[in-house]
């Protein structure tokens, strides 16, 4: 629900659930929409060791959720990926030098090597990170973050659910969807190395 209409429905709310106590019922309500919940992370997430990560970055499609512990993630990423992908940090814009990867190619997880985006989907936000307007369907989870005060959306990759940034929707057709990503959170795999 959009802002306008909320404004449109408080007077309302109001009016049928009585003073105070009905605006505190529907604030209670509104936190608790479907929106303001992790979307995903259902499935059951297995446990894995560093060699079995080694073999899933070989598979970039199978999606099955897994864990890994901070202790073992420490030992793969680089202590800013640690903070990004597992902390759901962010990097200075304009610092990673994927902003202007312009290749044929994919994207795909830093932490686990699962294909997130495909590189048509990439465009010039002029925000200073990497933008996309799509992500590769059902290789990536969301949820809401409230750290500075006012909801974002959070996605993250659905298999080793490492935060890649947020999505806003300011940007182009067809989506209308902008995903500023996190240049350390993935990898550029141009096409030529895949076939
Ligand atoms: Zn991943």
């Amino acid at each position: 629900m959009n802002r306008r209409n909320l404004l449109k429905i408080i007077p309302i709310g109001l009016l049928m659930t009585g003073g105070v106590v009905g605006l505190g019922k529907l604030f209670a309500a509104q936190k608790k929409s479907p929106e303001a919940q992790t979307v995903d992370n259902k499935a059951p997430k297995k446990m894995i060791t560093l060699d079995e990560l080694k073999t899933l970055e070989r598979d970039p499609e199978r999606i099955t959720p897994i864990a890994l512990s901070d202790d073992d993630w420490s030992k793969v990423l680089s202590p800013n990926q640690f903070v990004i992908l597992r902390k759901a940090g962010t990097e200075r814009p304009g610092s990673s030098p994927l902003d202007n990867e312009n290749r044929e190619g994919q994207f795909v997880c830093a932490g686990c090597g699962l294909a997130l985006f495909e590189s048509n989907t990439k465009f010039d936000s002029g925000t200073g990170w990497p933008s996309f307007y799509d992500v590769i369907d059902g290789h990536m989870g969301t949820s809401t973050d409230w750290k500075i005060g006012y909801p974002r959306t959070e996605y993250h990759c659905a298999r080793c659910e490492g935060h890649q940034g947020h999505v806003f929707k300011d940007g182009p057709r067809p989506t209308g969807l902008r995903y500023c990503n996190n240049g350390l959170a993935i990898k550029f795999i141009p096409a030529d190395s895949t076939s």
